[in-house]
Formats: C-alpha cells, structure tokens, sequence
C-alpha cells in the first residue's frame, strides 16, 4: 500500500487519540484497547488494523457514516496486503455499520462474506460474532424466526468456545427473539442468565442491554411500572458507556410499547427524543421508525397538526426509497430464510434419499435375482432335465411357431421322430442308468448333427422330435441318412462298456394345407412306426396320402 495511506491512516488513529480525550474515558479506554492490538499486529498488517481499530472506534461512537469510509480504508489495506484476518475484523465492522446507517442490502452482503470467510479461515469465533449480528440484524427486520435460529447457533458456540460475554449477548438476544412470539417464561429465563453471567463479569454494557431488553419484555406484558424502571437503569449504564445507538434504540422501543398499550401520552417524549437522536445521528431505521410511532401517539392524544408534521417527515423519508428498499429486502430475507430451511430440507431429504437407494439397490439386485430365478425357471420348464434338450412342451411350441411362419412364408418345413430301436433291452441288460446314459448320448449325437436352427427335443422316453425349418424332402432324406449314421458310426461309450444303438426315424414333410402340428406328428408317428416294421434302423418318408418306404443303401 502506498506509504501516503499507511501515513494517512496513521494520522487519523492519531487524531482520535485526541479527540477521544474529550470523550468519554470508556472511549478512551476502548480506543487504547483497539490501538494497543494495532500495535501488536504491526509489521504483518499493522496499517489495515489501524485503519480498522479507527473504523471500530467510529463505530463504537455510534457514527456510522463516518466508520463506514474508515472501514472502507482499512478494507482496501486488508484485501491489498491479503490479510485475511483483519478483512474480516473489517467486514464484522462494516455490517453492523452498514445496519446502523440503514443500507440493509450491503450489510447482509457483508454479513455473507464475512461468515464465508471466517469459515474459510477457520475462525469460528468471528463466524459465531457474524452470526449474532446477523440474528440481530433479522430481529431489527422484525423476523423474529431467522432472529432466533442464527442465535442459537451462534449461543452454541459461543458456549463451546467459553466465551461467557458472548454467551450473555446471545441469551439476551434469544430472549428478545422469542419473547416476540409471547413465549416470556422462555424469555425471562434466558434474560436471567444472561445477567447474572454479566454481573459476574462485569459486562456494564451487557448488563445495560440485558436490562433494556427485560424492560421490554415487561412493558409488553403490560407491567409499565417495572418495565420503565428496567429501562431506566439500562440507559443510565448507556450513558455512562457513551452508546447513543442503544440510547436512542430504547427511547423507541418505550415509545412504541407505549403506545401499544394505548399510553400514548406517556410514549410521546420517549419518541420525540429518539426521532431528535436518530435523526442528528443518521440513524435511519430508528428514524423511519420513531416518526411513525410518533405520528400515531399525537394522532392519538389528537394533536392533529403535530402527527402530520412527522407523517410528512416519515413519508419524505420513505420518498427517498428507504422504506421501499427495506421492504424489498424484508421481502428478500423472508425468502432467504425460507430458502434455508428448504435447503436444510433438501439436505435431510436427500440422506433419506441415500437409504432409499440403498434399499432401492437391494430391490434392484432382488428384482435382478428374480428375473434370473424367473429366466432359469423358463429355461427349466421347457428343458429335458435328462438330455439338456427341449422338452416336449417346448418344442410343441416351436412346432406351432415355425408351422405358421412356413405356411407363410411357403418355405418347406420338415419334423422327424427318431425312436431308439430296442432301447429296452439296454435297460434290462445294463440297469436304468445305463439306458440314461445312452439316451443322453443320443440326444447329443441329434443335436450335434442338424444346424442350430434346426430344433432337437426329447420327445418323451427313448423318442426325439426334430425341426429342420427351410428343408424340404431331400434335405430330409440327406439329413435322416447322416442320422441313422451318427449313431451307427461308432460305439456308444457307457460305463457298462462300450454299446451299440440305432434310431428308426418317421418323416413328414409340412405340406401348405395341411392339418397343422398334431397331423404332422401323426403322420410322423405312422411313418416311424412303418420304418419299424420294415426292420428299424431306417428313416420313412409319411406322404398326404400314401407312405414311402426309404430303406438304408
Ligand atoms: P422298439 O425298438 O420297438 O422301440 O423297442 P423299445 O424297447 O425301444 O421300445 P419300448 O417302447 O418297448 O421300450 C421303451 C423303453 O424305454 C421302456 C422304458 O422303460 C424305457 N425308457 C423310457 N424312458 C426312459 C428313461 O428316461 N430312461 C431309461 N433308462 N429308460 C427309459
Ligand atoms: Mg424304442
Ligand atoms: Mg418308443
């Protein structure tokens, strides 16, 4: 930073020093304070901290125009030299600031960056203090909700840091979000605690905050005597601690308590010296505010000239946007809000969402089980356990199918029954196993012999059914021929030894017109059992009308 401003800034801490002599000595105090953690910081950002103990000094005298430029000075410090600590010092300042002097916007931006950028360093103190003032801020806007939940939040860790001040400040402002709502035994527990915790530290200006805001809770309910009292006390520390923001702050709240409980008379003075304070100070919501309230007590005592004087003033305020601006933002925070609880919603939701995956993916994999289960049990059902082959009810099916697509497309379809020649005997000779034996060797012999397409099936018992789609007699013939061979060309391996076997074979070819599947397996049948007759081991063509004997060559 250029050494003029480093000079500058130096100068102005220099000159409050001075001025703050003929202010209070708490001031003093505090400017000491302030510019002893400048010294301490210096060499790392020690213009910055200057700038900004100025700034917080400014403030801390209730001038928030002025703090504001300070502020603005010591920002540009901080973000130049990358000092991240002090700039968010800075931003801490600057939104209460920016809330005194009624840019609402600017100070929630503030607030936002100043809560991103203590959590980005960590500083969960300064995440906790921008948290309070932001609750505070929403309690300023009358939204006693956001007011109490940032409160919360803050009290929390102020509790787990130990910092028993903050503590008392975030009870004190708990109770004045939640008396709101009228919930005073809640309220009044919180004031309590909090006092008694400021006593105990001797926390003047807690103490004077604590009081104020009891006082409130007590002229709301009606209890003026002691409500007023309250505030008496309060604002005698206010006074003694040089805050003219709370001073003027309570001034409103009593006038405007009063005058809710219809005491407009006694609201009036109250009222008329928060409008005269706020209104030197550029307090521009307690101003808004006071002219009012007001306006309505002299309506009220029916000093007609009187309310429309400060009806004018508070309407000539309005004009200038202020009041429209903050409705504005009202309205924006209220959707702020609303967006972070949906958020939170969204965030409890999608956790209930992973479970739901998680049991959606357990019903996925049942679901994928089950259609496993669902296809393996197909597979079983139209599968001869024995022979691997389809079974009967299968190929019943694929004889329908192939049927029909052949009769429409006139493309020759041919079916076979292949009937193991004296299978009995291997039974009778070998046991039952062998016999299973065998037949599993056969079906694997058929099978391996026709194409893919062409359809093999255990038909029941020792006897196959096959398919040849787009065959006609003399694919038939040529391919019963390399049948009969498949199973004469070499011995079948069984455990009881090597074993002969041979197939009769009944064909019919599908004629367009014909009686469809059940004709054609008769007319298979009568051929099979022809090539029986005529010795076995042999094929027979079935004719529509008349049978043809093919004896082996
Ligand atoms: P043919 O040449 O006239 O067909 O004589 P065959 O002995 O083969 O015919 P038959 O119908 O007299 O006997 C068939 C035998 O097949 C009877 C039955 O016990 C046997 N069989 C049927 N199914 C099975 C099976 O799954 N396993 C075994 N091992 N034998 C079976
Ligand atoms: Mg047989
Ligand atoms: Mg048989």
């Amino acid at each position: 930073m250029a050494s003029m401003e480093v000079r500058s800034v130096a100068q102005r801490v220099a000159d409050l020093c001075v001025e703050a002599q003929s202010a209070s000595s708490t001031t003093l105090a505090r400017l000491a304070a302030e510019y002893g953690r400048a010294r301490v910081h210096e060499g790392q950002s020690g213009d910055g901290f200057a700038a900004l103990a100025y700034g917080a000094v400014l403030l801390q005298m209730s001038d928030g125009v002025v703090a504001l430029e300070v502020l603005a000075e010591a920002e540009a410090i901080a973000t130049a030299t990358g000092d991240a600590p002090v700039r968010l010092e800075v931003l801490v300042s600057k939104a209460k600031a920016l809330t005194i002097t009624g840019d609402l916007q600017r100070a929630l931006e503030c607030f936002r960056e100043g809560l991103e950028l203590a959590r980005h360093l960590g500083d969960r103190h300064t995440e906790a203090v921008q948290l309070t003032n932001l609750g505070y801020f929403h309690g300023q806007l009358d939204e006693s909700i956001p007011y109490e939940e940032y409160t919360r939040i803050a009290l929390g860790i102020f509790r787990e840091l130990g910092d028993r001040m903050r503590v008392a400040l975030c009870l004190n402002n708990l109770a004045g979000s939640i008396l709101r709502r009228e919930r005073f035994v809640e309220a009044l527990g919180c004031y309590e605690e909090a006092y008694a915790i400021a006593m105990e530290i001797g926390w003047r200006r807690g103490q004077a905050l604590i009081l104020g805001g009891h006082g409130g809770m007590l002229l709301r309910q009606g209890a003026v005597a002691e409500g007023l009292q309250k505030y008496v006390q309060s604002n005698a520390i206010l006074e003694e601690v040089g805050d003219v923001f709370q001073l003027t702050r309570h001034q409103g709240i009593i006038g405007g308590l009063l005058l809710g409980l219809g005491r407009a008379a006694e609201a009036i003075p109250f009222l008329a010296e928060a409008v005269q304070s706020a209104s030197e100070r550029h307090y521009e919501v307690e101003l808004a505010q006071g002219l009012q309230f007001i306006s309505q007590a002299y309506e009220a005592i029916g000093d007609l000239p009187a309310a429309l004087q400060a009806l004018r003033r508070h309407c000539e305020l309005s004009k200038a946007g202020n009041d429209r601006r903050n409705e504005d933002i009202v309205r924006n925070l209220k959707f702020e809000h609303r967006m972070a609880v949906a958020r939170r919603e969204a965030e409890a939701q999608e956790s209930k969402n992973a479970e739901l995956a998680s049991v959606n993916a357990a019903l996925t994999e049942s679901l994928e089980r089950q259609v496993e289960l669902q296809a393996e049990l197909e597979r079983l059902v139209n599968t001869d356990l024995l022979t691997g082959l389809s079974n009967r009810r299968n190929m019943q099916a694929i004889g329908e199918r192939e049927i029909a697509r052949s009769l429409r497309t006139h493309r020759p379809l041919v079916l076979m029954i292949a009937d193991a020649d004296h299978f009995k005997r291997i039974n009778d000779r070998h046991g039952h196993a062998v016999g299973d034996e065998v037949l599993v060797e056969i079906g694997a012999r058929l099978r391996n012999t026709v194409r893919t397409v062409d359809a093999v099936a255990r038909w029941g018992g020792e006897e196959f059914c096959l398919l040849l789609v787009e065959t006609d007699l003399d694919g038939a013939v040529i391919t019963a021929e390399r049948l009969r061979r498949a199973m004469s060309r070499s011995p079948f391996e069984t455990s009881a030894g090597p074993l002969t076997m041979t197939l009769s074979i009944g064909i019919a070819v599908l004629h367009a017109g014909t009686e469809g599947l059940s004709g054609l397996l008769l007319r298979a049948d009568a051929a099979l059992y022809a090539a029986k007759n005529l010795g076995r081991d042999r094929y027979f063509v079935a004719k529509p009308s008349l049978l043809t004997e093919n004896t082996p060559q």
